[in-house]
Formats: C-alpha cells, structure tokens, sequence
C-alpha cells in the first residue's frame, strides 16, 4: 500500500521526498543588482548567522585587524529579534575553541554555568533505568555546562566592543551572485501581509554586498544548501539529521548529575536518547533527540519527550516543578562523510552547523562551530591583506579545517551514528566494536541515504500520544507558548508545500512537527505557519523551510 492506500486506521506507506518540492533556488539565487531592494550596504566581510560560528568568525576577524592596526569592515546578520533568541542547544561544552579564541580569558571568564561534576548513563526500560557504563565518546570531564543562548549573547557583546556590526532582525533571505563569485545577501522584506501585499509597515529587502560572506546559518542552512547545490558541491554521504526537543524545567530537587540515557521511549528501529543537564541545580535542561530516518511514520518527538517526562528517573526531578520555556530544533547528525567536499568558493566559506561540523557520539556542535569560525576568519583575513577574496585564498580554510581537531574527531566516529541505520541493538554492538578499535572497525564507509527518501509505515498508535496535563506534560501549543514565539498572525506562509500532499503524508508531517504547523482538517493538511520555531526538521522531510519577516519564530532566553 503506498501513501494513498490507507484506509480504516491501517497501516499506509510514506516515502516523505516524493511530496518535497526542490530547493527554491530561484528564490535563494538572485543575481547581484536585482531589482527589489531597498537600501544598499557595502562591507568587507559580511557573516550570516549569529550563532557560535558566525560570531567567533566576527570576533577572530576583528582581532587579527587589530592586531595589524587594520580596519576591516565586519556585519553580522541574524534573524532572531535579539541575540541567541534562535539559539538552543544541550548544553555540555567543550571549552578548547574558547581557549583559541580568548588566550587572555580563563576558563572561569566564559559564560558557563559550571564545570560537570558528576556524570550517568542510563538504559531506559519503560519504568527503570539501568546504570550503563560511560562510553569513552560520552566522558564529560573536563567539560562544563552552558546555555547556548547566554555564550551567543556574551560573544556577541565581545564582538560588538570590538567594532563589529551585529544586524539582528534581519534574515538574509538570497544570496547575490556576480557569475560564480557570492557578493553577498538580500535580506527578507518585513510587513507584508498573507498574500504577500505590503501594508502600511512594509519595509523593502536590503542588499549587503561584501568581499567575502561567510554562511553560519547553522542546521540545514538555506542559503549554505543553495550555493552547494548550485556549484555542485557534494559529499560522501547526504546529510542526515535528527531533532532535538527540549525543555528546562525549575525544579523542587537540585540535580547535580548530567544525565544521558538510550533505549525508551525511542523506539529500537530509531536512532536516538535524551540529556538531563543541571543548569543551577534547582534549574534543569532536558531534552531528546531522535534521527530523522526513523521509520515509524506516526512517531512524535514531541509526544515522545512528553512520556519521558512522566518516567520515574526524571519524574523524581520534575515533580512539583515547573516548565518554563520549550523549543526545538535539529542537528546534522551525518558526521564526517557528510561534511560536503568543498566549504569555501569564490568569496564564501560556510561554518558550523551548516557544514555539518558536529560529532554525534558525544553530542557536540559548539566547540566545532566555534573552531570552524576561528578557521575562516585567518583565511578571510590573510586574502583581504592580500586583496584576493577568490576562492583561491579561501580554499586555506578547507585545509586548515581538514588538518584541525574537527575533521580528526569526526574521522574518529566515522561510522558511529550511521551504523545505527539497522536498529538500536546491531548498532549497539557496531558502535561499540568501533570504539574499541579507534574507528578502524568496520572500514569503509556506511552508506547512507537522505532522511527523506527512508520508507516509512504509517502504523497508528505507535506513539500513543498523551493527554497533557499541564503539570508534566504539555500539548504542543503550550510548547509554542513556551518557547516565546510572538509571530505576527498574518505574516505570509514561508513553509513551500508540494502539490496534492495525500492525508497519510500529512498526518505524518503533523506528527513529525514539534510545533504544531501542520495539522489534517477534513481531509487535508493545513498550516499554521506562525507556529513554526525554525526547527528545520520540516526542510528535511516535508516543506521547505524558507527565510521570513526578522524578529519571527521563537524567543529563547536559557536554551
Ligand atoms: C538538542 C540539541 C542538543 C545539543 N547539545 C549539544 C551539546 O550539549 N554540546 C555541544 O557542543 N553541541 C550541542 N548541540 C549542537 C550545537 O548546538 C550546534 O552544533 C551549534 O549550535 C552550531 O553552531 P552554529 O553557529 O553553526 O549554528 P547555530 O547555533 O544554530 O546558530 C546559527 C544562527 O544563525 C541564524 N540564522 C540562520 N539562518 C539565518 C539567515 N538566513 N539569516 C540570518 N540569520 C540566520 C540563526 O537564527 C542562529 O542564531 C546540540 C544541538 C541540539 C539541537
Ligand atoms: S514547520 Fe518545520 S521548521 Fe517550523 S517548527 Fe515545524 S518542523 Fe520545525
């Protein structure tokens, strides 16, 4: 039975890339001097992207000029109203790329909550949890624990002192292009209303044109997937992704303890596991993260994260507590043969996230991102001084990261997460065969294939779904609530749909969004667009996600 088969509450297949319509590269592309735009800003480096990348870029880039008595002319362009309100991460971070960056800083000066003490990692059954051995990937010592929206806010305060721009409320929604050289972005217009017509408030795109523009959109960037896709600009495997639901909740009992466990509630064909971080101990982040290529077409990470809330090892915590915000958002999980072969071209590098610099056994982006950043901005800067932004200089930047402990780590855990495409249990026993043996084990590479194109089955009842009590448990619209979201209602749809999106299709895009964006309604899908918190996992498998009026999307203060 294919997408269009089920019937009766029966099972139904969903091969999501069949209902995605392509990249909008028309949208994405757009040839500099375009007609449209408003005002025109000239820089020397322009970085898209205020998260750990983009601003570790800006920050490296403004301290090599001063160093020099230079004068470079660095903006930063992010889409949230304010800096880190798009950001969410665990977060355990690994402060090596914050030494790089700060030499003069110790590690009591960065914005971190505190060192990680204690460690567990549990196996979850639906009612116990079994003490596992630490694997090597998950020791955290040594380590500290963060909020990713409070270490962006404080880089981008370190940035700001050192004269660099930071432009939030300002997706950059087109690359502008000159041949094949990128010369920098149109941002996304704000004030139109459903249809795309201006109201009173309309304010026209503005073109930022640069020397160089670096891409630090983070997950499943837009922009960064338009220009590869537009040099051809491959990799070994696709990208694969997973997403993350989290949650912080104040708590009656202090935590003193991070926390990962595998097993329950994620289902044995998926890939996945949840974190219990102390933030304070009376203040606690958890989350879950299941992979994309799940193969239950009916699984709900939101409703998954809401079960585990009522198990005994996090119920112990939460009990009596309360959540106060929520968000989501995914992670590119394909590791080191998904890292695309080229980031740098004629004036443009792409960082972090977006190049999929992130090592899923230990479940770390920040350091990568942060290190990615570091990277660019000496290749950025050595071709400005020597007054060649082509992709010539820039390639410096794909070897120094390839030589640099990001591209060494991700090699380490090759094959990690990928083995786990055959169920939690072989994968269990691959991953651990391969952690013994460095990685050697098995050789090769495990192919993999976009999430989109994993057949699912559409098996109802498989995430039973909860009835959310407003105590431990939340419906997604409480969620949405949480997480700060203050959308305009009548801003235009930014999702892009496929045509004649069959009901089985729809019911699983309702479920695989965390945020309630799509919902089935006599029959066929409906969106609720302002709901949408960026999460991306939409772009992956269902619509595509496309730039929207700046300060849209959620608010997150602690994430
Ligand atoms: C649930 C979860 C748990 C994680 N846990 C950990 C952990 O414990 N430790 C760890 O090290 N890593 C962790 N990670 C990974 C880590 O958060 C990322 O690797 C890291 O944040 C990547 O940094 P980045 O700068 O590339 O992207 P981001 O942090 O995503 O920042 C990108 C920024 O760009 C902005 N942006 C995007 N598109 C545009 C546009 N078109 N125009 C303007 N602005 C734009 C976004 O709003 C955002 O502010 C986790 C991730 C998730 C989702
Ligand atoms: S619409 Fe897509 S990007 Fe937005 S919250 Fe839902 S899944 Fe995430």
């Amino acid at each position: 039975m294919d997408e269009t088969g089920k019937g009766k509450g029966e099972t139904g297949k969903v091969i999501p890339a069949r209902y995605q319509p392509p990249l909008p590269l028309d949208r994405l592309l757009l040839p500099v001097g375009a007609p449209g735009a408003g005002d025109h800003m000239e820089l020397d480096v322009l970085i898209v992207g205020a998260g750990p990348a983009g601003l570790a870029c800006a920050i490296e880039l403004a301290h090599l000029a001063r160093r020099e008595h230079g004068d470079v002319n660095i903006g930063v362009l992010e889409k949230a109203e304010a800096l880190g309100e798009h950001c969410l991460s665990g977060a355990v971070v690994n402060p090596r790329a914050f030494r790089e960056l700060f030499p003069d800083l110790k590690d009591a000066d960065f914005p971190f909550r505190g060192p990680v003490t204690k460690e567990r990692v549990a196996f979850l059954t639906s009612r116990r949890a079994f003490t596992l051995p630490t694997p090597p990937t998950m020791h955290n010592a040594g380590n500290y624990v963060a909020s990713l929206c409070e270490i962006v806010r404080w880089l981008g305060e370190r940035a700001a002192a050192l004269g660099v721009n930071v432009f939030t409320g300002f997706p950059a929604a087109s690359l502008l292009v000159d041949g094949r050289r990128v010369a920098g972005v149109r941002t996304a217009a704000t004030g139109l209303d459903r249809e795309g017509r201006p109201l009173s408030n309309y304010m026209a795109p503005n073109d930022l044109t640069a020397k160089v523009t670096a891409l630090a959109e983070g997950t499943r960037g837009s922009l960064s997937q338009a220009w590869l896709e537009w040099q051809a600009v491959t990799s070994e495997n696709p990208q694969i992704y997973a997403l993350g639901v989290k949650e912080i909740w104040e708590t009656k009992r202090p935590l003193d303890t991070i926390v990962h466990t595998l097993g329950w509630p994620v289902p044995t064909d998926a890939f996945g596991g949840s974190f219990m971080y102390p933030l304070e101990p009376n203040l606690v982040a958890l989350g879950l993260v299941v992979g994309l290529d799940y193969r239950n077409a009916a699984l709900d990470v939101h409703d998954l994260l809401q079960q585990m809330t009522l198990h005994p090892l996090f119920r112990q915590y939460l009990e009596g507590g309360e959540m106060v915000e929520w968000g989501a958002k995914t992670i590119p999980e394909g590791g080191y043969y998904a890292v695309p072969a080229r980031r740098s071209g004629d004036g443009v590098v792409i960082l972090g996230d977006s190049a999929g610099f992130v090592d899923v056994p230990s479940l770390k982006g920040i350091h990568y991102a942060i290190q990615s950043g570091i990277l660019a901005a000496r290749a950025i800067h050595a071709g400005l001084k020597a007054g060649d932004a082509s992709a010539a200089p820039l390639a410096e930047y794909d070897r120094s990261v390839n030589a640099s402990f990001i591209m060494k780590d991700l090699f380490r855990t090759r094959n990690m997460r990928l083995a786990f495409k055959d169920g939690f249990y072989a994968g269990g026993v691959k991953a651990a065969l391969m952690t013994l043996t460095g990685g050697r084990f098995p050789g090769g590479k495990i192919p993999m294939e976009p999430d989109g194109e994993v057949e699912r089955t559409l098996t109802p009842g498989a995430s039973p779904g909860i009835t959310p009590d407003g105590r431990l448990t939340f419906s997604k619209v409480d969620g949405v609530f949480k997480s700060g979201n203050a959308t305009r209602d009548t801003i235009p749809v930014h999702l892009v749909i496929g045509k004649d999106v069959p009901v089985a299709v729809a019911e699983f895009y309702a479920r695989m969004c965390p945020a309630g964006v799509y919902e089935v309604a006599q029959g066929a899908l409906r969106v609720n667009a302002p709901n949408c918190v960026d999460c991306k996992a939409t772009d992956v498998l269902g619509p595509r996600w496309t730039p929207r009026e700046g300060g849209s999307g959620p608010k997150y203060k602690r994430m």
